[in-house]
């Protein structure tokens, strides 16, 4: 059933659209074809806040939708669909556009996630484009704007805006589960998670971010249906688990994870923070430090590293292998290097594409035991180095937390804002 809402009833402030998410939209109205925003930014244009991306549906194709703009790239990412980019450089804006999918298997599509290159028939929307492995993948399936709604996941996120009309279309009664703050899932919520386990995760994300009660049907599978996570991608396990953790609502998601039962033996990082075995070490109060940084930073609209956070989750484990291999008679730096390969990949593993994010962890763990010798020679070194700003933040939490001295942290604030002359006596006082 479809419903066309009313600015009346559902009250939306066209202030908080980005223009160019509406011009994306009328431009293609304009071309003959359909076109609304979609997704999470009507859930958050709803409840008044102002969504920090925007994504569109059209029944125009990809390519369709590359040719009525000009810059805009086919991406093959999941799914395939158009990047329309607005500016250069830092400010640029990337409005996702999206063709109207009938129901695909979403597992059976990550099996060619990544970066690989979708076939020819996916690009053509043919029903059946298969991988390596045989899978059949009915990714690309285009179909009609109520196919597209059935196979998104919960009623909040199935509703569309067309900015023009000033109108929300809603199938699954999306806007009264969004008054009543309800996480409902589309059809049959076991099958749902069957189809894509992923959705176990982003419904403990959606509650934990919106602050929206999990309705009952929709909860008792979860627990029971865990396990299926086991089955999907790392790549997209770890993806899931950064926006758990970084995008605001890192505390109130683990808040949400134990609730549900979900915080032990789903996600290998997880597992290493919320070991029994660190409970009473003052980790526990590090971690929590560290997430509600990340949580502030997000909501001061500051920048956040995947790396630096996750460098914070692991560092007890590092600090825990590196003492063992100390005992057993390695050398401080050889101890600490051979517990920061082992914990990275024991916890995150040889993921494609994490060459980088474990170098920077890396950095930042290696750093720290410098940050202890403040001799001419090494605290020259690093400050000079480029990611001296992430391994002293990361000792500012090591010192919030009590895990090594106030005045070190406060030393190296010191010396890396001081003068040539300035950074002598330093170096004198510290002797
Ligand atoms: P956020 O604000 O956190 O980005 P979002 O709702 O925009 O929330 P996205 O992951 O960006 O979440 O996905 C955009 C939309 O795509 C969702 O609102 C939903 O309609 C659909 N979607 C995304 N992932 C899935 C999935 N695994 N199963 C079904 N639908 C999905
Ligand atoms: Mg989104």
């Amino acid at each position: 059933r479809r419903v066309e809402v009313g600015r009346d009833e559902h009250r939306i402030d066209p202030s908080l659209i980005d223009p160019r998410a509406t011009k994306v939209v009328t431009t293609l109205q304009d071309a003959g074809y359909e076109a609304y925003i979609v997704g999470g930014a009507v859930r958050d244009l709803l409840l008044g806040h102002r969504p920090k991306d925007f994504d569109v549906a059209t029944n125009a194709t990809p390519e369709q939708v590359k040719s009525q703009f000009k810059r805009a790239f086919i991406i093959g990412r999941r799914f395939r669909i158009v990047h329309v980019v607005h500016g250069r450089g830092r400010e640029h804006e990337v409005i996702e556009v999206s063709t109207f999918r009938a129901l695909v298997d979403a597992s059976a599509a990550e099996a060619v996630g990544g970066n690989e290159k979708t076939s020819r028939a996916e690009l053509q929307g043919k029903s059946h484009a298969v991988d390596a492995s045989g899978r059949v993948l009915r990714d690309n399936v285009w179909g009609s704007q109520v196919e597209d709604a059935a196979r998104r996941d919960f009623t909040v996120n199935a509703l569309y805006y067309d900015p023009r009309r000033e109108v929300v279309v809603d199938y699954h009664d999306g806007i009264a589960d969004a008054r009543r703050r309800v996480l409902r899932m589309i059809g049959d919520p076991e099958s749902r998670y069957r189809e894509d386990p992923v959705r176990i995760v982003r419904v403990v994300r959606f509650a934990a971010k919106l602050g929206f009660e999990i309705e009952p049907a929709t909860r008792t599978p979860i627990l029971r249906m865990a396990d299926l996570l086991a089955n999907v991608p790392a790549s997209r396990l770890f993806d899931e688990m950064i926006k758990l953790l970084q995008t605001g609502h890192a505390l109130a998601s683990l808040e949400e994870l134990r609730k549900q039962g979900l915080h032990r033996g789903v996600f290998p990082i997880l597992d290493a923070v919320l070991d029994d075995a660190h409970r009473h070490d003052g980790h526990e109060k590090f971690i929590h430090m560290a997430l509600a940084d990340t949580d502030r930073r997000v909501g001061e609209g500051k920048p956040v590293a995947p790396s630096f956070m996750l460098a914070c989750m692991l560092w007890h484990e590092v600090v825990k292998r590196a003492d063992a291999l100390r005992h057993r008679g390695e050398s401080p730096l050889p101890a600490l290097q051979q517990a920061t390969d082992a914990v990275f990949d024991a916890r995150i593993g040889d993921i494609s594409g994490r060459g980088k994010l474990a170098a920077d962890m890396r950095e930042i763990w290696l750093m720290q035991p410098r940050f202890e010798r403040r001799t001419p020679s090494t605290a020259a070194g690093l400050v000079a180095q480029p990611r001296f700003r992430a391994g002293f933040d990361f000792l500012r939490l090591r010192a919030d937390a009590g895990e090594v001295d106030e005045s070190l942290a406060a030393w190296w604030e010191d010396y890396s804002l001081a003068d040539d002359t300035e950074r002598g006596d330093l170096l004198d006082q510290a002797r």
